[in-house]
């Protein structure tokens, strides 16, 4: 980093010799105690137009971004600021991770999600929402990361899994049947600062009903992992924000012979032979779903008409759900990256969850349907999210989002597209669209500074040159120091 003084000569010296109108914007000196920020330019990502825009200079005072110079504007800069000279770089709003459990999943392998916080950070991850925890401990993480943003993203938490009963996951969930109860519910949980409710697998409709009307009286988000009670037709039709995992889509379309995967009750009195056998059935079926006849079309409308999201959580199905047992993920390069208390605990838990091997290639065939679904589903206007239920399994913290954008790509969608996902679309989620999700005046100082250009190539958003996270300026070789080994 250069100190401002030398560079303000040359800059200004170079732009001063152009004929062009000098604009100058931003002027105030402050307190010594404020820290200021000038990232010289450099070309920046715009998330409502999807194209990147050459810039001269962004200047950042304390937490928020306070002007932006484009071509043709000058800025003169905060005395004593930092100076980040970006100039043949790119810069993305930060990575916004639309679905993470930060207690449950850790709770298993004796890991604190402090531990892995920069790992986010230094992947260009600065805003996580968490879709489904214990939230005395959600709480103090995401207070923790609050006192801590030189390496930790942002929390916006979410209340536990809202479940039928008995809970799917009786560590994690709320059982709740009585719509009667539901308010009291809401309002408990927004004392703990709760920004999204999730319906799981579970819970019965008059329930989900009941959640949807009392959130959305608040200001709340409601999503979805939906299964066995209640439809994704049902709640769309009741006014559900979104639905996580393409699944909780495709589910819903399989044509009426597929056969039914049973609720946990009714799998115990079954045989691990009947239940390979049902798993083969239902797979051969999802593996030639067409999605041309009406049932999905219809599904399609009604996202569109109800204005609801989809967070597809590709990664999620190829990583744990569908591939678990293949090289491709066992030893993805991805994995040397992460603590190896983390990693061992994830193979171990593909061991004890074994996956008939024989069926490889219908399951293969099953992922290459949830992408067409999520291609389709950006064709016809739904607005999709980018979210990666990391740390489940092999889904590595901050690395995972990257993957779920290329497997977004590979599904048809343009760089620019998956990038607005991760950004603005994923900001309106978390009710933060004031304050992030794009990079203009008036904005947290959350981005991410690249080597090259992620439009050219989405894989490009893995090269990350700096960090920066309410305007603290990080190196993520740095912040990796920080992560056990
Ligand atoms: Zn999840």
């Amino acid at each position: 980093m250069k100190k401002l003084t030398g560079l303000v000569t040359g800059w200004l010296g170079r732009w001063l010799g152009i004929a062009v109108l000098a604009a100058f914007l931003g002027l105030r000196v402050f307190a010594a105690e404020t820290p200021a920020l000038v990232i010289q330019g450099g070309k920046l990502f715009d998330s409502s137009s999807g194209h990147m825009v050459p810039f001269r200079a962004i200047v950042i005072e304390g937490d928020r971004i306070k002007t932006i110079a484009f071509e043709g504007q000058t800025v003169v800069a905060p005395p004593g600021a930092q100076v980040v000279d970006a100039r043949g770089k790119f810069l993305i709003p930060g990575l916004i991770d639309a679905h993470v459990h930060l207690v449950h999943v850790l709770r298993s392998v004796q890991m604190t999600a402090d531990e892995i916080f920069p790992l986010f950070l230094a992947n260009g991850v600065t805003t996580l929402r968490d879709v489904g925890d214990e939230v005395v401990a959600e709480k103090l993480l995401r207070n923790y990361a609050a006192e801590h943003p030189g390496h930790s993203p942002r929390v916006i938490m979410g209340s536990p899994l809202i479940d039928g009963n008995p809970p799917y996951h009786s560590f994690v969930s709320w059982a709740l049947t009585e719509p009667e109860k539901v308010a009291a519910f809401v309002d408990e949980m927004i004392k703990w600062d709760v920004q999204t409710f999730k319906l799981y697998v579970g819970v019965k409709r008059p329930v989900g009903q009941a959640i949807i009307k009392e959130a959305h009286r608040r200001g709340k988000w409601v999503t979805a992992h939906l299964a066995w009670n209640y439809t994704a037709q049902e709640a769309v039709a009741d006014g559900i924000d979104s639905l996580e995992h393409i699944d909780s889509v495709f589910s819903f379309v399989l044509p009426p012979e597929t056969p039914r995967w049973p609720p946990p009750a009714e799998r115990a009195g079954m045989t691990a032979a009947a239940l390979t056998d049902l798993q083969r059935r239902i797979l051969e079926v999802k593996a030639r779903v067409d999605f041309t006849q009406p049932a999905t079309t219809e599904m399609v409308a009604a996202l569109v008409r109800n204005k609801v999201a989809i967070d597809p959580t590709l990664v999620v199905y190829r990583n744990w759900m569908l591939l678990h047992d293949q090289p491709e993920v066992q030893q993805h390069p991805d994995l040397g990256q992460i603590p190896a208390r983390l990693r061992e605990g994830w193979l171990l838990s593909a061991q004890s969850s074994p996956i008939d091997p024989t069926t490889v290639d219908l399951r293969r065939r099953q992922l290459a349907k949830l992408q067409e679904l999520t291609g389709l589903l950006y064709r016809s206007g739904v607005e999709l999210l980018v979210g990666t239920d990391t740390p489940v399994q092999f889904c590595p913290p901050g690395l995972a989002l990257h993957q779920e954008l290329e497997l977004l790509v590979a599904s048809g969608l343009p760089p620019e597209a998956a990038l607005i996902a991760a950004t603005r679309n994923n900001a309106r989620a978390i009710g933060q669209t004031a304050n992030l999700g794009s990079l203009e005046p008036g904005k947290l100082a959350d981005l991410v500074i690249l080597n090259a250009d992620p439009l050219q190539d989405i894989r490009n958003t893995r090269a990350i040159f700096r960090v920066v996270r309410s305007g603290l300026v990080g190196d993520p070789a740095t912040l990796l120091q920080r992560v056990p080994k």
